[in-house]
């Protein structure tokens, strides 16, 4: 075997360790349809370096050496971590190399979102970092994320949890709001309960990813999608729902059917809000709490029919055209007060 045989073969050892140590847990968002490839970054500096491997890329090239010699190194494509720039405010932190300020509404949105989450959910105060890696822009990002996680579907942020850290990954994009309110919600969830099973995760990451100005929380991705599927035969399932603990193998009707279990619960059922606050807070201490679907069933028992009737009133022009207008885009219109 070759140097650089034995070169190649390490470094595909060292990456499916690390995938394995740390991805114990993964969630991503979908591809949405209204991806733009001409994202321009928008901040106020960018500071461009020398680069700086992570602790994972000091390893690989610690082994690369060995096996190689004291070869001069080659250059390698550039997959460090931001790390210049740290935003702290309680237990979020955002790393960028970029200058990112306090006050910036990208910070001070996620700072009210964890405080509307754990109010809503009446949740207790996160106890753990949700760090967020704010990268300068989509090629360094995927460059990451392909490097230390092959395999992964392109998508345009992650959140991955460890025991050690969790952490969010994305770049700054046309999408830069919607995408850290997604996975950063993720984070305040993991953060404050260690057990959240994939479709209420991934039910509250759709509906706190809408700003807290629209109040009515229609996610303008689904009512659409929902009504259609109705027409076509579909019906929610909440007990087929909570049987999913794949993320990859959620489909869009999934995460649009956790979404609207999500909105039902808030804005419709009568002891929905309730019922879902017991819920999450027998995830607390408990890693198999009753699931939701069962508690429904005790205190609502014609909630299948409810819910079938929310998601079809939920398609109504109105909200709609409202949601949509509301998600124009960011950079466009600054979140106000
Ligand atoms: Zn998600």
């Amino acid at each position: 075997m070759t140097r650089g045989n034995t070169g190649d073969l390490l470094i595909r050892l060292l990456r499916a360790l690390l995938v394995v140590e740390s991805a114990y847990y993964v969630r991503g968002l979908f591809e949405s349809l209204y991806f733009n490839e001409s994202t321009v970054p928008l901040f106020d500096s960018v500071v461009t370096t020398r680069p700086v491997m992570s602790v994972a890329g000091l390893i690989c090239a610690a082994v690369l050496l060995a096996a190689a010699g004291c070869r001069a190194p080659q250059k390698q494509p550039l997959v460090r971590l931001p790390e210049q720039h740290t935003t702290r405010n309680g237990h979020m932190v955002i790393v960028s190399d970029f200058k990112l300020s306090d006050r910036h509404p990208v910070v001070t949105d996620l700072v009210g979102l964890k405080e509307r989450i754990v109010a809503e959910l009446a949740l207790p105060e996160p106890e753990r970092d949700v760090v967020v890696y704010l990268f300068p822009n989509e090629q360094r990002y995927r460059n990451y994320l392909n490097s230390m996680h092959p395999g992964l579907p392109p998508r345009r942020a992650y959140f991955v949890g460890t025991k050690s850290e969790l952490a969010v990954y994305t770049f700054w994009g046309e999408k830069i709001q919607e995408d850290l309110r997604h996975e950063y919600t993720h984070g305040v969830l993991h953060a404050c309960l260690g057990n959240v099973p994939l479709w209420i995760d991934e039910g509250l990451a759709e509906y706190y990813e809408v700003p807290e100005s629209q109040r009515g929380g229609i996610n303008s991705d689904y009512p659409q999608l929902l009504a259609s599927s109705i027409v076509d035969g579909w019906r929610p399932d909440l007990e087929r729902l909570e049987s999913l603990n794949d993320f990859a193998a959620m489909q869009r009707l999934d995460y649009g059917e956790s979404w609207a279990w999500v909105h039902y619960l808030l804005h419709s059922s009568p002891s929905g809000r309730d019922t879902l606050i017991d819920y999450l807070n027998d995830l607390k201490d408990s890693k198999a709490p009753a699931p939701l679907s069962d508690r429904l069933a005790t205190t609502e028992p014609i909630f299948g029919a409810r819910m079938l009737s929310h998601v079809a009133d939920l398609n109504t022009p109105g909200l709609i055209i409202r949601a949509n207008d509301t998600r124009a885009g960011y950079r466009a219109t600054p979140i106000r007060n």
